[in-house]
């Protein structure tokens, strides 16, 4: 047996028979030609037929994958028409004398070189996409109607990398799951194998290709990231367990996508998920929530050597709203300190850090981090329905100051010609006694509220979360916690903004119901927890 490990990017178990994916090497060769027009119609015949083809696959994916998914492909049609592109091509057929696959193929690298040296990581991912069309333009220029091999009967597809067409283009039911040896979770393939449920796991480097061959049995635990070739029987034995637990759960609970959140007596309640990065949006869409409820922003930072970027974050912030493709994603801005620690931003060391300098605290002291966030939060605010929260609000006066920031920035933007949002949703976590007790004060100010139980049971309970000598006293159904959160919902009510939930205990079905008659309009759970508050929530009758 031969481990390999790599990422997965899907959590799941795969047992089956590996197949190499094997691409049509496309040879092009350089030849003189006479007819420089004619090569330049050829071009255009290539490019009409790419077209079509593209368009296909686009409304498979649409089908398959959603509309934000399919975008990929409307932007492949759209390079294709690229001016610079096709100025390029026409250049080299018009100065060279030359075929116009050697023109295509000259143009592809020169493109795919200048955006894989691009500093920005999304621009860097287009070179991806570059090849992918041009090679699509060679195939058509050189009258190839096959497109690239794929051995279709149940099997793991291992390949170096796969481009996003040929991801979306394998047939589901044959696939059990992919494995490659390149490859970023970034790229367009990896969050296709995400939405399309394919486990896969990617990134397991060189060696794995040279290794393996066509029938060699594998396993693919795309929890892990790991693959085990030609796996002994204990491993076999093992992993065929955690395949059949996991199909047991997902089947009970799948009984429940598509359906509605919604009481016995019609009552609509929104089940949203939480996330910590933008890889968790697979597990968003899986599991069928209604949108984002908390993306804990600050791992972006915690993930990061140095202050993200505005511009990482705006690219962050962009693909976790157009992944949802409309439907609402709440982003609530740096929660660093307490237990979150990071070095850069040389925090002194205090002796009760959960009450000490954290979450919007650290915000409107440093206000360069806090701007560099709204600025990029602002910016990606045209790519889906955005909802901004601010954590660890204790006073009116940190939402003033909050609120007059917000509009700095906005129109700062539109002062730089940036296209801004108008819909954008501001709210406040709910996550100290002190604002909930006066929420009546907060609501007219906001959209929304979000109530953050794992700060508020520690802070109310005067128990430190972090604390495991203390669980006994950390008495999460407490009534003071029960009524600060009632009197949160009635007063965002009173002043027309909604509330949800977003601590843990959002995901205690044993709490819906008494939720549910305190009014909370929306309910934010781990992704896998979804389908099991939606099943709770069909099973209330508020009349009774
Ligand atoms: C909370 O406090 O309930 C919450 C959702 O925020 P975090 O757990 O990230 O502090
Ligand atoms: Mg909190």
């Amino acid at each position: 047996m031969r481990i390999y490990t790599g990422k997965g990017v899907y959590g799941a178990v795969a047992i089956g028979k590996i197949a190499v994916f094997k691409r049509k090497e496309l040879s092009v060769k350089r030849f003189h030609v006479e007819d420089r027009n004619k090569e330049k119609k050829r071009v255009e015949a290539a490019k009409n037929v790419a077209r079509e083809e593209l368009q296909d696959i686009y409304d498979k994916a649409l089908k398959e994958v959603g509309e934000a998914n399919a975008q990929i492909f409307e932007m492949h049609m759209m390079m294709l028409d690229d001016v610079d592109y096709n100025d390029s091509i026409c250049n080299i057929i018009e100065t060279q004398a030359v075929n116009a696959e050697y023109a295509v193929a000259v143009t592809s690298d020169n493109f795919s070189e200048m955006f894989s040296s691009m500093e920005d990581a999304y621009m860097k991912e287009r070179a991806a996409d570059i090849r992918d069309i041009s090679n699509r333009l060679i195939r058509k220029l050189q009258t190839d109607k096959d497109e690239n091999t794929l051995e279709m009967d149940k099997v793991i597809i291992c390949a170096d990398d796969l481009a996003p067409s040929e991801t979306v283009l394998l047939d589901k039911d044959k696939v059990l799951a992919f494995v490659t040896s390149h490859g970023s979770s970034n790229s367009h393939t990896a969050i296709l194998a995400r939405n399309m449920n394919i486990p896969a796991i990617i990134g397991v480097g060189d060696e794995f290709l040279q290794e393996i061959s066509d029938g060699v049995s594998a396993i693919v635990d795309g929890f892990t990231g790991e693959i085990y070739v030609e796996p002994d029987e204990k491993t076999s034995k093992k992993l065929l367990k955690k395949q059949q637990k996991d199909e047991e759960k997902r089947k009970l609970l799948q009984e429940l996508r598509g359906k509605e959140n919604i009481t016995r007596d019609g009552k609509k309640i929104n089940v949203y998920a939480n996330i910590g990065s933008v890889e968790n949006i697979g597990a968003v869409l899986l599991n069928d929530a209604d949108g984002i409820g908390l993306f804990r922003s600050e791992f972006l930072y915690l993930e990061s050597k140095d202050y993200p970027t505005e511009e990482r974050q705006f690219i962050a912030y962009r693909k976790v709203l157009e992944s949802m493709a409309g439907k609402r994603v709440i982003i609530r801005t740096l929660d660093i300190g307490a237990d979150k620690q990071v070095d850069y931003f040389g925090l002194k060391k205090e002796e009760n850090p959960a009450l000490g300098c954290r979450a919007i605290r650290i915000c409107l002291t440093r206000p360069e981090i806090f701007k560099t966030q709204l600025r990029a939060l602002y910016r990606a605010s045209t790519y889906g329905n955005l909802g901004i929260m601010f954590p660890m609000i204790t006073s009116v006066r940190e939402v003033e100051e909050i609120l007059s920031m917000c509009s700095e920035v906005k129109a700062e933007l539109i002062n730089e010609g940036v296209e801004v949002s108008d819909k954008i949703e501001l709210g406040v976590m709910i996550e100290t006694p002190a604002a909930a007790i006066i929420s009546d004060m907060l609501a007219p100010m906001v959209d929304f509220f979000s109530v953050g139980t794992n700060d508020l049971t520690q802070y109310t309970l005067a128990c430190d979360r972090q604390n495991p000598e203390i669980e006994d006293f950390m008495d999460t159904h407490h009534e003071a916690i029960l009524r600060l959160i009632a009197t949160a919902a009635d007063n965002a009510h009173k002043h027309g903004a909604w509330i949800g939930i977003c601590g843990e205990l959002a995901a205690d079905t044993s709490l819906t119901e008494r939720f549910l008659r305190m009014g909370i309009d929306e309910l934010s759970v781990s992704p896998s927890f979804v389908l099991n508050v939606r099943g709770a929530i069909r099973d209330i009758d508020l009349t009774k």
